[in-house]
């Protein structure tokens, strides 16, 4: 078939096999083209394998550093009518890729929240790789199942405390508007909490222990997004951010609890961009947007294969990273800094539905939206007749 994006609101609903093989390669010669370091991680476990920063983390441990790497993912596989999800046939680019180089690379396709999948990826590990030194936990999800209650929680994008009207674009409509978000109550909070906080990552982190497949010294990572004062009402100091600060918890939790294995938790901070995710929180496409056309000005913009890569060799890979007063290790600054943000700040004032397009980067956001899906990647011929069937090998 000829695969042509069908974009529905925040989500475009198919995906290009070889559009996605395409932006993996991609990201495959980036890393490569980095100097790294010598300290490595050698067997790595990333949790959120397949898109965005998880992708970007597995990219890096096994290109750039040569790690053989076991990732989990929630994804669909194709049909002979429908296109699988773009994560599934990333996976399938990634292991194709590291096969042909010798490299290990399997993948496990379920619901990370489930102790079945946590069961399953520890018989894997045992089978396969021993020990890993190394956990990313780069899960984004509306919901999760309690494995221990069975108890479905759904997170919600709301302020926190009081109402908070703003600026937002809508980018089916084309249409810069005010958006006014009601403050969660406290149990929408405590739910955002259960989906998005730590205690999943715990979770993670507790079962590989007991099942001794974490090596001495293991590090494990999560990510957050800590923003600044423009994002901080629907972000930073809102439901996600509370569920983020959650993340700091646990990781101070899991360095203590593990503390006769040496195993160390940082959280990581990043900085925006355009994921699956992210697209779908009420402000960041206008915000993002705005962010891309400054930080392409100052020669400061990254994608999730510059920041991760950057993470491990300036942070993860070295003795004594910097890290902030929580303990995180920060890798936004480029975007969090007050003279990168009182620019910013200037355009949102300024934006509205008669100059967005001249204001912001909207042309460089929807590129890299339809870049997640395989679209409008350079090189690939979108005329021709591609097989939606793609297998992990
Ligand atoms: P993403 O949507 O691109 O990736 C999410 C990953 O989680 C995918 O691999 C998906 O398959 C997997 N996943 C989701 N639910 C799952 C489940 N139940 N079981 C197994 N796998 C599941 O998201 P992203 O933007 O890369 O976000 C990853 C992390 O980075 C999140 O913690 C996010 O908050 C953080 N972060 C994102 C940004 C940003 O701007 N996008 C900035 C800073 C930090």
């Amino acid at each position: 078939m000829v695969i042509k994006p069908k974009v529905r609101g925040f989500i475009c609903t198919n995906a290009h096999p070889v559009g996605c093989a395409k932006s993996v390669e991609n990201q495959i010669k980036y890393v490569k083209s980095q100097e790294l370091g010598e300290n490595k991680p050698k067997n790595v476990l990333v949790i959120g394998c397949s898109t965005g920063y998880g992708l970007a983390s597995r990219i890096t441990a096994a290109f750039g550093y040569g790690a053989k790497t076991l990732g989990i993912c929630f994804e669909k596989p194709p049909t002979e009518k429908r296109t699988a999800t773009a994560g599934f046939y990333n996976t399938a680019a990634v292991h194709d890729f590291a096969k042909a180089e010798g490299l290990y690379a399997e993948t496990i396709n379920g619901d990370a929240f489930s102790d079945e999948i946590k069961a399953q990826t520890i018989d894997k590990i045992k089978q396969d790789l021993g020990k890993v030194d190394l956990v990313v936990y780069s899960l984004a999800s509306p919901r999760r199942t309690d494995p221990v209650t069975g108890e479905t929680f759904k997170s919600t994008l709301k302020p926190v405390g009081q109402a908070y009207t703003t600026k937002t674009y809508n980018t089916d409509k084309d249409l810069v508007h005010d958006i006014s978000l009601e403050p969660a109550n406290e149990e929408e909070i405590a739910h955002t909490v259960k989906v998005m906080g730590g205690e999943d990552w715990e979770r993670w982190m507790q079962q590989l222990s007991e099942a001794d497949v974490l090596a001495d010294n293991c590090k494990t990572t999560a990510y957050t997004y800590i923003g600044k004062e423009l994002t901080w009402p629907i972000y930073g100091q809102a439901t996600i951010g509370k569920a983020k600060e959650d993340l700091d918890r646990a990781a101070t939790a899991i360095t203590q609890s593990l503390a006769s294995k040496a195993v160390t938790a940082h959280v990581s901070s990043l900085k925006a961009l355009v994921t699956q995710s992210s697209s779908a929180i009420p402000v960041m496409p206008l915000y993002i947007s705005l962010i891309y056309k400054v930080m392409k000005e100052e020669g400061t913009h990254q994608g999730c294969i510059e920041q991760v890569s950057g993470l491990f060799a300036e942070r993860l890979y070295v003795e004594n990273p910097p890290v902030d007063e929580m303990n995180r290790y920060r890798m936004d600054g480029f975007e969090t800094n007050d003279a990168t943000q009182a620019k910013i700040k200037d355009l949102w004032d300024q934006v509205t539905q008669e100059n967005f397009h001249q204001l912001s980067d909207y042309a460089g956001y929807n590129r890299e939206f339809l870049n997640l899906f395989g679209f409008e990647i350079q090189d690939v011929d979108y005329e021709a007749d591609v097989s939606p069937i793609v297998e992990w090998k």
